[in-house]
């Protein structure tokens, strides 16, 4: 079955696209892959999603059959849920049951049907808490930060803004972005998530490159020569640190640092879902789709996965 088979939903004679275009589109949250098109004729989105991702539309549907509840993740990401004649119906996008540094995690919705998405749904994926991750981030800065530059290779938006407030409440560190990721973090600001950062661009960073510094730079912007160039640049090791939910499972050997800080349910964490979530048929998408199907299968769950 293909996702944009399962991805739509009736209500009232409407069709709600989920995640994709359509006359009327739910948008889950600001990631990239979940928004398709900047321009939209009715959207259901939180305010802040359509801020950050910079969604054009024409009017935003309120209805009474169609709840937002939060799904953690990011600032302003949300699950959607639909009461229909039959039963309601549930759509998580990308969640996180935990707290994160910028966001309180989802809300387990009970359904009768569930489309769940499984980015890290095989056995293989546990994540520890983030402030036991805190706790080891900042030992790996503190330990190199004597001796040169930190820079991280994040997503721009979301994992950003997470180690910005991390770096800020655990390391005491300020630390310098680039102009994409202080575009965003300005988003997250105004939407009364403080964060403290210095844009690249500014004259506040000249001074903060005067002395050793720990940096943000978009993950698309990461290149392995950056090393040597920042190196010779600042006349000083430069060392780059990744997180990553993948860093679970695989080292790496470009980063000095490599942790499995992830904004995404584990393993465990999508079974817990779906158990109290009790759905009567669950359809799973993402990757490891089958994997976590079969498992659910096996705990009694009409369960089918998703291409
Ligand atoms: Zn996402």
């Amino acid at each position: 079955m293909q996702f944009k088979d399962v991805a739509r939903v009736d209500v009232d004679g409407r069709t709600i696209c989920l995640d994709c275009s359509g006359e009327l589109s739910y948008i889950s949250h600001a990631h990239s892959d979940h928004v398709s098109g900047k321009k939209k004729n009715e959207v259901i989105a939180s305010d802040a999603t359509l801020h950050l991702a910079g969604v054009q539309f024409n009017s935003k549907l309120v209805h009474e059959r169609v709840k937002l509840h939060p799904a953690g993740h990011m600032l302003g990401a949300t699950q959607i849920e639909v009461q229909r004649d039959g039963g309601n119906f549930v759509y998580t996008g990308d969640f996180s049951l935990n707290d994160g540094f910028t966001y309180k995690g989802a809300h387990i919705i009970e359904a009768d049907e569930l489309l769940i998405e499984s980015t890290y749904g095989s056995p293989d994926y546990h994540f520890p808490k983030k402030e036991e991750l805190a706790e080891i981030l900042k030992k790996e800065i503190q330990s190199r930060l004597s001796f040169g530059n930190v820079v991280f290779a994040v997503y721009a938006t979301g994992k950003s803004q997470e180690l910005i407030k991390m770096l800020n409440e655990y390391c005491n560190i300020t630390p310098v972005v680039s102009p994409e990721v202080a575009r965003v973090s300005e988003i997250y600001v105004k939407h009364g998530q403080p964060l403290s950062y210095i844009n690249s661009h500014s004259d506040e960073a000249v001074e903060a490159f005067r002395e050793n510094f720990v940096g943000i730079i978009p993950k698309s912007q990461f290149r392995p020569e950056l090393r040597m160039r920042l190196t010779q640049h600042y006349h000083k090791p430069c060392y780059f640190g990744s997180l990553s939910g993948w860093n679970a499972k695989f080292p790496s050997e470009v980063f000095d640092i490599a942790l499995p800080f992830s904004d995404h349910a584990d393993f465990n964490d999508l079974v817990e879902y779906v158990d109290h979530s009790d759905p009567k048929k669950v359809y799973v998408f993402g990757a490891f789709a089958e994997t976590l199907s079969n498992v659910l299968k096996l705990r009694g769950y009409q369960s089918i996965a998703v291409k």
